[in-house]
């Protein structure tokens, strides 16, 4: 199975899960293609704030760059299709 990297932008943590599960998980959850090298902007962390508006961490440009927009793009696409 592959693994499949995400950032969740509500909890500020990168994890892995199966590939499998991603359509599964809700829209905090972005799908990254590769885990962003070490980053002197955010010391890693994927963040660079936190946002009272929204509850959700704002992303840094190392994991806005890393983001797999393919796999975003079909993901809403179905959920748009669903109404
Ligand atoms: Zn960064």
């Amino acid at each position: 199975m592959n693994k499949l990297n995400i950032f969740n932008i509500y909890a500020g943590d990168f994890y892995q899960i199966n590939e499998n599960q991603f359509d599964a998980l809700d829209d905090g959850q972005l799908p990254l293609i590769k885990l962003p090298k070490s980053c002197k902007k955010c010391y890693s962390r994927g963040y660079v704030g936190f946002s009272k508006t929204t509850y959700s961490f704002q992303l840094c440009t190392c994991v806005i760059k890393s983001l797999d927009k393919g796999r975003l793009d079909a993901k809403f696409n179905i959920q748009s299709k669903g109404d």
